[in-house]
C-alpha cells in the first residue's frame, strides 16, 4: 500500500501545511481523521459539529502536542452564517455531516433528504465562490441494487463480476419505487454527487467524492441505553454489538442474506489522507473506498462477531446466537435494500495506490476488543440496576 511520508507526496513534492474545515468532524469518520491528522501531520483542522464527545481527547488538555492545531466550532450548518468564513479561512474543506443510519431513510425520510441534500448545498456553494477545494463524503448506496439482482434466479450471469462489481465512472445507480422510502438517502446522495460534478465541470470547483463501503471500527454510532437513546436503532455493527454486550440473540433482518463488504476504519482514513495530501491526483475524481476481499452475508457477519466476541470477552456465546426478523418489523414501511456491493478498486488504485489491507476477522477482533473494553461494565451496571416502579 502507497502511504504519504511526512513531508512529500506520492509525486515527490514537498506538502505545505494545511487548514481543514472539517465539517462533521464529531462524528465516526471524523473523529479517526481528526487523529489521523493530529499525530501523523502538521495540519490544522478547523472541527465543525454539534457533537464533541468522540474527539474529545484531542481537544482537552491544552498540553496536548498539537492543541494550537485544532480547533472546535460548535455550530449546525443548517443555520449558522460563521460557516462561510471558516471555509474561507480554509485551504480544503471535508464535509462529512449527514444523517447515514438506515434506521432514518424510511422513518424521518425528510430529515435524510433535508441533511443529505439541502445542508450540503451552502457547503458546495461556499467551495466554488471562494475557489476553495471540497472532499464530500457521499456512499455506496448511490449504486443501488446491482444489474446481477435483475436476472433470473438461476441465471449464470449472476456469478459475473461484470453483473456485479460497482465502478465509479460506468455502474448505473438503480434505485426502488418512490414509496420505498429508503432511497431517500442514496438519491440525495447522489443529487448532490452531481451538482459538485457540475461545479467542477462549469465553475472549476476542485473536488474529490468519497464514496465509503461499510466503514467500521470503533467509535461507530452509540450503544442504545449507555450512550445513545434506548430506542435508537444504529448501524449494523452496533446493533449487533449492543446484543452481544447484552448476550441477546442477533437480530437478522429478512434471513441476514443481503452482502456486504467491510473496510477496517484505520485502513480507510488512509486513503482520506492521501486524497488531502495528493490533490493533483485526487481532484475530479470519485473513489470508491472499501474492502472487495472482506465479503459476508449478514448473517456471516453475525455468526463471525459472535466468535470473536467470545474470544475477546471470554465469556460462551447464547445458545441461539441469532433470530430473524421481518424489515418491516425491523425497520418499518418503506424499507428496501440492496442486494450485494462489491467495490471496484482501480480508480483508487492507479491514482493514489491505496489497497485495504485488515481482514475482516482482525477487524472485528481490534473493533469488539473496544467495545467491550469500553461498553462492557456500564451494561452489567445498567441491568443489575433496579428498575422504578
Ligand atoms: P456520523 O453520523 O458518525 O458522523 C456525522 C457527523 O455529522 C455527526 O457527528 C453529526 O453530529 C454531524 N452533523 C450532522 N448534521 C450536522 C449539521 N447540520 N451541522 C453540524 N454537524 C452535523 O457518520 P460517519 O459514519 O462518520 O459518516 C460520515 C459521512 O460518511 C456521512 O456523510 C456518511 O453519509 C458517509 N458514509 C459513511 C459510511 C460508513 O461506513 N461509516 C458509509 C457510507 C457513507
Amino acid at each position: 500500500m502507497a502511504t504519504s511520508s511526512a513531508n512529500v507526496d506520492l509525486d515527490g513534492n514537498p506538502i505545505r501545511p494545511l487548514t481543514i474545515c472539517m465539517i462533521g468532524a464529531g462524528g465516526f469518520i471524523g473523529s479517526h481523521l481528526c487523529e489521523k491528522l493530529m499525530v501523523e501531520t502538521q495540519h490544522t483542522v478547523l472541527a465543525v459539529d454539534v457533537y464533541n464527545d468522540k474527539i474529545k481527547h484531542l481537544l482537552e488538555p491544552d498540553s496536548l502536542p498539537w492543541a494550537n492545531r485544532i480547533q472546535f466550532h460548535r455550530l449546525n450548518i443548517k443555520n449558522d452564517s460563521r460557516l462561510e468564513g471558516l471555509i474561507k479561512c480554509s485551504d480544503l474543506t471535508v464535509n462529512l455531516a449527514a444523517i447515514c443510519t438506515p434506521a432514518d431513510y424510511n422513518t424521518r425520510p425528510l430529515d435524510t433528504i433535508y441533511s443529505n441534500f439541502i445542508d450540503a448545498l451552502p457547503v458546495v456553494k461556499y467551495c466554488s465562490e471562494n475557489n476553495k477545494r471540497l472532499i464530500h463524503f457521499s456512499t455506496c448506496e448511490v449504486y443501488g441494487k446491482t444489474i446481477g439482482s435483475f436476472l433470473p434466479q438461476d441465471s449464470p450471469l449472476r456469478q459475473d463480476p461484470a453483473y456485479y462489481i460497482l465502478k465509479e465512472d460506468t455502474s448505473p445507480c438503480i434505485f426502488g419505487s418512490i414509496e420505498k422510502q429508503r432511497w431517500s438517502y442514496a438519491c440525495a446522495k447522489q443529487l448532490i454527487e452531481r451538482l459538485i460534478y457540475a461545479e467542477g465541470a462549469e465553475n472549476g470547483l476542485e473536488f474529490t467524492i468519497v464514496r465509503p463501503f461499510n466503514w467500521i471500527g470503533p467509535r461507530m454510532d452509540f450503544i442504545p441505553g449507555i450512550d445513545g437513546p434506548s430506542e435508537g436503532v444504529p448501524r449494523v455493527l452496533a446493533c449487533f454489538s449492543n446484543n452481544l454486550l447484552r448476550r441477546e440473540p442477533l437480530k437478522l433482518v429478512d434471513g441476514g442474506e443481503s452482502q456486504r463488504t467491510f473496510v477496517y476504519i484505520k485502513d480507510a482514513i488512509e486513503a482520506v489522507h492521501l486524497m488531502i495530501e495528493n490533490p493533483a491526483r485526487a481532484n475530479g475524481h470519485i473513489f470508491n473506498v472499501g474492502n472487495p476481499n472482506n465479503e459476508v452475508t449478514v448473517r456471516q457477519l453475525a455468526e463471525m462477531m459472535t466468535k470473536v466476541y467470545a474470544k475477546v470477552s471470554g465469556e460462551d456465546s447464547i445458545e441461539n446466537p441469532t433470530i430473524d426478523v421481518s424489515s418491516k418489523e425491523f425497520y418499518g414501511e418503506g424499507y428496501d435494500d440492496s442486494d450485494k456491493r462489491i467495490p471496484d478498486m482501480a480508480i483508487i488504485n492507479k491514482q493514489l495506490g491505496w489497497d485495504p489491507k485488515t481482514s475482516l476477522w482482525d477487524l472485528l477482533e481490534s473493533t469488539l476488543t473496544y467495545q467491550h473494553r469500553t461498553y462492557a461494565e456500564a451494561i452489567r451496571q445498567s441491568i443489575a440496576k433496579p428498575v422504578a416502579s
